[in-house]
């Protein structure tokens, strides 16, 4: 949809039904991820003929479609996975709304769903977030988890284009990822099953991303890791060597800080070169660590890196630590990659949880997120 009428969403239009059975909110102690939702949903509906047709906040829902319908049997779906936080004043923000929005844009127009005005979709989403603002906990570690989908409606099983598709967005009270403190996870360097490859979708956040990792995971899981560390094996550019080039793990992008061979400290993560999701984390950190790490000496690398150069940095003493980054954790603390036969050290003595570098970007970003430093990324509703 590049026609621009096509696109066009009028927020003067929205519709606001509320609900007339409010929920109980559970008790923080009780929420799990993702289990309970709250009062009500955002929706849009959009035909190929019409464009967008107006937006609608109601009572959330269960959806009714036809059996036959694309996104059942063609997997015509992208999603986004964002947060809104109180700060201590009360106030509700999103953190950097605008890079989720540009992500599903980038989502849906890989799936010929059509694509929307980002904007206007984070004024709706504002909107919906004061609707629900009972539900959003005050305490540092809680947030509303955003869950922005889009999906191709159209009924037919021919394959094509979808000729009408829904954009919604359901929101779950979520608590902190690590509820009592950091806790170090262990992972298995995955290479017989592969989550991305060039020219691939691993870049889009697709469902049809995320359904063929569980069997990866939960083998991965039977052998005692929590995540698996997805590999792919190609050709060092610069060595003519076959290598098992390291992407991201699970649902998180992966950062390494080792000592390099000059002898510099050096953090990095895998380039953005299609085979990784770009994480809104990733971005944040990689911002922040130029800003704040570069002037203590640091290098910052957006560089293709392997096993075999983790595995020696942990050998020679040389590796710091490492760490996944995401919306779900802000940052989670490896303590070993079981590579081959190889269990790769990452750094951390055994009574520690997490390194200083990963625990201070937790408190920076979290600090932006929940308004304690004042800073563009994080909006105000
Ligand atoms: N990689 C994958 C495969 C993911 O699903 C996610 C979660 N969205 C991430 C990385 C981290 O992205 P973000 O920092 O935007 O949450």
């Amino acid at each position: 949809s590049k026609d621009p009428k096509l696109q066009a969403i009028d927020l003067s239009k929205l519709q606001v039904q509320k609900t007339t059975t409010p929920k109980e909110r559970l008790d923080n102690k009780d929420l799990v991820f993702g289990r309970t939702f709250t009062d009500h949903m955002l929706s849009l509906e959009w035909t190929a003929s019409n464009g967008w047709m107006d937006p609608r906040i109601t009572p959330y829902q269960n959806l009714s479609l036809d059996p036959a319908t694309c996104v059942f049997h063609y997997a015509f779906e992208a999603f986004e996975g964002m947060k809104a936080y109180k700060d201590k004043q009360g106030n509700v923000r999103l953190f950097r709304p605008d890079m989720n929005m540009a992500r599903l844009n980038r989502s849906v127009a890989r799936i010929a769903l059509p694509t929307f005005e980002g904007d206007k979709v984070i004024e709706l989403i504002k909107k919906f977030c004061q609707l629900e603002e009972r539900f959003i906990p005050s305490e540092r570690g809680y947030s509303l988890y955003l869950r922005p989908n889009m999906i191709g409606t159209q009924r037919t099983l021919g394959v094509g284009p979808p000729g009408s598709a829904l954009l919604y967005v359901i929101a779950s009270p979520v608590g902190p990822y690590y509820p009592t403190g950091f806790k170090a996870i262990s992972l298995e360097a995955t290479k017989y099953a592969v989550r991305a490859w060039p020219g691939g979708v691993g870049n889009s956040k697709l469902g049809a991303n995320y359904a063929p990792c569980i069997v990866p995971q939960m083998q991965a899981a039977s052998r005692g890791f929590q995540q698996n560390l997805w590999l792919f094996e190609d050709v060092d550019a610069e060595t003519g060597k076959v290598e098992d080039f390291v992407t991201e793990v699970g649902t998180m992008n992966l950062f390494a800080a080792i000592v390099n061979k000059e002898g510099q400290k050096e953090l990095m993560t895998a380039p953005l070169d299609g085979t990784i999701l770009e994480g809104v984390v990733r971005d944040s950190i990689l911002q922040l660590a130029r800003e704040r790490l570069v002037p203590e000496g640091w290098k910052v690398s957006e560089r293709r890196f392997h096993m075999r150069e983790l595995a020696e940095a942990a050998r020679e003493g040389r590796m710091l630590e490492v760490f996944g980054s995401g919306t779900a954790a802000v940052v989670s603390p490896v303590r070993s990659i079981q590579y081959n036969n190889e269990l790769v050290s990452c750094g951390l003595t055994e009574d520690v949880e997490a390194g200083q570098i990963t625990k201070r970007f937790k408190d920076w970003i979290e600090g932006i997120q929940y308004g304690d430093e004042a800073h563009p990324w994080s909006v105000k509703i």
